[in-house]
């Protein structure tokens, strides 16, 4: 398939390919959409099997970026990069700097972070190419790792959820089944152990689950029991795709709010979610925390700023649910109208040239 006809009728913006040959770079950035601000989205490092499975995979998750970004209300568009090649064997000083020179040349229309298989040691080389990286360590006036501010997004979430299921932002009291306990979801355990709440939690690694047990007191099951956990609200934080037509029936919760992505196997899904009467909080508003915090660093990081930034979560998924209720649609439509409305009205407001500005 040729790269227009991949592209097909997606509204990207802008698809750069990045070659370096000495180092073996082969980059791929995709600018989906500028409205709101310059494309933010982190790097890939991943050893895809085809070109063409790149070239999808950066299309797909610079378009879900754009969503992000509008839905946290931030001025940022959407955009994502891949390198294609396994960082395990080809990770070197040369690839990387050869890359940040890939993005110095979009002059800032494309801002990268970390994602899959890069580091923050690679943020920082890549920023002596270039001032379009964030995500860079604390020591270097950057915002460090964003996973705390993601669990910080969960919990404002849990709130908004909590107010429709049982009519407060108090999860004092309830309990929660937390998939996956790594940084983001052991966080997520911690600040609910300390709001009073109950956690159940799974993971594939036991020093994981021994941890959670032993720090917060939760209760451990297996990866497959978690489906079945009778609980106010299940967390998933661990691996996307896993609310499916297997999995959903087994659910005994009456909400689902948590940091994975793309939770949703398919498109069919969500109506599944509604038909059992299960609230769902879309994956994209709850776990955008991360990205609020590398986004505050463009103005100089402020962890006051970015927790203040990261609470409108509570807000922002609140707004969701009322368009779902407005509108009649299910609540994955409704983040899309939502985001999309941002998009359309502040972004025809910056269409809208000052004097001077160019
Ligand atoms: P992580 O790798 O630190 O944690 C994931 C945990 O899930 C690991 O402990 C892993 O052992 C466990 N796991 C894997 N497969 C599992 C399974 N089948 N059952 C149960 N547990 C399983 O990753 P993270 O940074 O905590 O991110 C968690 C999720 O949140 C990911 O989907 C990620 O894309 C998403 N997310 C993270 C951030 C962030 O700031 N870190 C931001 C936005 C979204």
């Amino acid at each position: 398939m040729g790269v227009f006809e991949a592209i097909g009728t997606e509204t990207h913006e802008e698809v750069l390919f990045g070659v370096d040959h000495e180092s073996g770079l082969r980059a791929i950035i995709a600018i989906h959409n500028t409205s709101l601000g310059p494309a933010l989205g982190g790097t890939r490092f991943f050893p895809y099997p085809t070109e063409a499975a790149a070239l999808r995979d950066v299309l797909r998750l610079s378009k879900g970026m754009t969503l992000k970004s509008a839905a946290a209300g931030l001025d940022f568009g959407g955009g994502k990069a891949v390198i294609i090649g396994d960082p395990a064997t080809m990770r070197s000083e040369h690839l990387i700097r050869s890359y940040g020179r890939v993005i110095d040349s979009l002059g800032g229309r494309y801002v990268t972070a970390e994602d899959v298989g890069t580091t923050v040691e690679d943020m920082v080389l890549i920023a002596r190419e270039t001032r379009w990286v964030s995500g860079l360590p604390w020591a270097q006036g950057g915002s460090g790792d964003p996973s705390p501010a993601t669990a910080h997004g969960v919990m404002a979430a849990l709130g908004a959820v909590g107010e429709r299921v049982w009519g407060s932002a108090d999860v004092a009291g309830k309990r929660i089944a937390v998939q996956g306990v790594g940084k983001v979801g052991m966080d997520v355990v911690r600040r609910l152990t300390e709001a009073g709440a109950e956690t159940i939690v799974t993971d594939i690694n036991p020093d994981a689950v021994a941890h959670a047990a032993e720090a917060y007191g939760s209760k451990a099951v297996s990866d497959d029991e978690i489906y079945d956990v009778d609980c106010d609200v299940f967390s998933p934080c661990a691996l996307g795709a896993i609310l499916n037509e297997d999995t959903i029936p087994r659910l005994a919760c009456s909400a689902i709010a948590g940091s994975a992505n793309n939770q949703l196997a398919t498109e069919a899904d969500i109506d599944r979610i509604v038909a059992r009467g299960i609230l769902y909080a879309p994956d994209f508003v709850v776990n955008a925390g991360g990205v609020i915090n590398i986004a505050v660093e463009a103005d100089g990081y402020s962890a006051e700023r970015a927790e203040m930034m990261v609470d409108r979560i509570y807000d922002n998924l609140s707004a969701v649910f009322d368009t779902a209720e407005q509108d009649g649609v299910n609540p994955d439509v409704a983040a899309t109208r939502f985001a999309q409305r941002r998009i359309d009205q502040i972004g025809r407001l910056r269409i809208k040239r000052r004097p001077g500005e160019h």
